[in-house]
């Protein structure tokens, strides 16, 4: 991880980006992001989304960035008519959305897009070696060696949004990395954390999106509730942090007050703590090194009274084979990822059934494993449509 002193454009007493771009700017937490934005007066250069041709004109009309960017060219060209009386630059196509990444140049980034997607609008962000705030975790689980060496070079901070690397990321300041033992990863457990294998047969579309703690997109909720999510954020502390994978330990802690901890030699624990709110995971990913009072409400341990923690329950198989994927390498995280796109989305348009998702991942990756020695950006994105077109036909 990089720490270079902040960019020299600050305001506000140097904690706050002179301006901004909000990547998947229409979705759950690129919402919470302009909310942030608008708190605290960044002004914004570019947001960006994929279809959502309403949202994104309540946002621009709300928002007034200079540019607007959709990925689906129709959507764009729709945006684009809407929003002629406004002086604001549509532009639409995936090609646009990184072309218009590195021409705003902005001393920020916030990447909330969704899935695979994000990777290559990530890389664009890096290739500027300004500062990232990665929210989109795909892209780590996708091409993390990739985007690290990249990062390295161009001095580009990645500064995480993921509640629970956010956390570390604070915890990792009170030592050394030298001195780092493990680092205990908190989980939900999500809706289903107490149900046995046969009955997670019985659950619907309707009981994976009601998640007990957090409201997010609706893939990322399915996620939680198969805990793939817990798997991909094992991958992504792996490569955001430099450990192995045995030393990232992940702790079912319903309550997720605490967001994650570090576990230093001495046996001290450090956690960070606050009411689940994505709202402190990008302001502090925009204000890093420094914090500011923001939208988030205090914490009230005495309203909370106890917190629980148990280990993983064995009936959810995809967070070990996110264990199993990451310690293979290459190119099967990627696999991983687009196996698991494929499921949920059949999933959420109530083709398949919640265990199927199960079935299909691990099939999935059961049958690429040797696509372990994946390296380059292009190896990595065949993984992905190969998994994909596998994963398909196991549905
Ligand atoms: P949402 O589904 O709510 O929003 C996704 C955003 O990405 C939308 O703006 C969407 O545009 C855009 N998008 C979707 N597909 C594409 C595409 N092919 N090309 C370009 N843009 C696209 O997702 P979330 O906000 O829940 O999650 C975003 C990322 O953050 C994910 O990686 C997730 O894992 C991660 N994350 C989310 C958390 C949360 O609380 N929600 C917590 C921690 C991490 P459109 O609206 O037009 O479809």
């Amino acid at each position: 991880m990089n720490t270079v002193p902040y960019a020299a454009t600050d305001k506000s007493d140097g904690a706050l980006p002179a301006s901004l771009s909000v990547l998947g700017a229409t979705g759950s937490v690129g919402r919470q992001a302009l909310e942030v934005a608008e708190e605290h007066k960044i002004p914004l250069d570019l947001i960006t989304a994929n279809t959502d041709v309403n949202g994104m004109e309540a946002l621009a009309r709300k928002c007034k960035p200079r540019f607007c960017v959709m990925a689906d060219d129709l959507a764009a060209r729709d945006l684009s008519t809407r929003l002629r009386d406004t002086g604001i630059t549509v532009r639409g196509g995936e090609a646009a959305l990184c072309e218009t990444i590195r021409e705003v140049n902005s001393p920020v980034t916030v990447n909330a897009i969704l899935g695979e997607a994000g990777l290559l609008p990530t890389l664009a962000c890096v290739s500027l070696g300004r500062r990232l705030a990665l929210s989109n975790k795909e892209t780590l689980v996708v091409a993390g060696e990739l985007v690290k060496a990249e990062a390295k070079k161009t001095g580009c901070e990645i500064i995480p949004v993921d509640s629970e690397h956010s956390a570390i990321f604070q915890c990792l300041h009170a030592g050394q990395k030298s001195e780092v033992k493990s680092i205990l990863l908190t989980a939900s457990g999500g809706p289903f954390r107490n149900l046995t294998r046969e009955q997670l047969e019985q659950v619907t579309l309707q009981d994976a999106l009601d998640h007990p703690t957090w409201k997010m997109g609706a893939k990322i909720t399915v996620d939680s509730a198969t805990l793939m999510n817990k798997g991909f954020e094992v991958i992504e502390a792996v490569h955001l942090f430099d450990v192995s994978p045995d030393a990232v330990r992940v702790v079912v802690h319903p309550e997720s007050i605490i967001h994650s901890a570090v576990e230093y030699i001495d046996n001290a624990v450090v956690a960070q703590l606050s009411v689940p709110d994505m709202r402190l995971c990008v302001q502090y990913a925009l204000t890093y090194p420094r914090r500011l009072p923001g939208l988030t409400p205090p914490l009230d341990l005495f309203s909370i009274g106890a917190l629980n923690f148990v280990p993983p329950s064995a009936a959810f198989p995809l967070l070990p084979l996110a264990y199993r994927a990451i310690k293979l390498g290459g190119g099967v995280p990627a696999v991983l990822n687009a196996a698991n796109e494929v499921a949920v989305a059949a999933f959420l348009n109530e083709k398949i059934g919640f265990t199927d998702i199960f079935r299909v991942v691990c099939d999935t990756v059961e049958k690429l494993t040797a696509r372990r020695s994946a390296k380059t950006v292009g190896e990595l994105l065949d993984c992905d449509s190969e998994a994909r077109a596998v994963a398909a036909t196991l549905l």
